[in-house]
């Protein structure tokens, strides 16, 4: 099942424009209804061959909200890890934490 979805999502990858020259990405415009799993397929196949251990594996607390849907490995010593990446995932949920506990509201 997984081979499946890794077809079909890097039938979809390119190479487009990074920072310095060219970084592997994605078709652009997205315009398959599948195009959210492709880096979902691609990032779980990663983690499968990168030799982690799997057991560390988790996907992203903003996955509930339906805004995020990375795998990452979990290498925290307390393994309470719950964002694929605090810049982003992580400080959009401290954000939206804030704003529940300045309005006093449950989040
Ligand atoms: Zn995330």
């Amino acid at each position: 099942m997984l081979n499946e979805a890794l077809g079909r999502a890097l039938a979809h990858r390119r190479v487009v424009r990074g920072r310095s020259c060219c970084t592997l990405g994605w078709e652009e415009p997205p315009g398959a209804l599948d195009a959210v799993l492709w880096p979902v397929a691609a990032s779980a196949a990663e983690l499968l061959v990168s030799g982690d251990d799997l057991a560390r594996v988790r996907v992203c607390g903003l996955y509930e909200d339906g805004e995020c849907g990375w795998l990452f490995v979990d290498q925290t010593r307390s393994h309470t890890r719950r964002w694929c990446s605090m810049k982003d995932c992580g400080n959009r949920a401290k954000a939206r934490r804030h704003y529940h506990r300045v309005r006093g509201e449950a989040p």
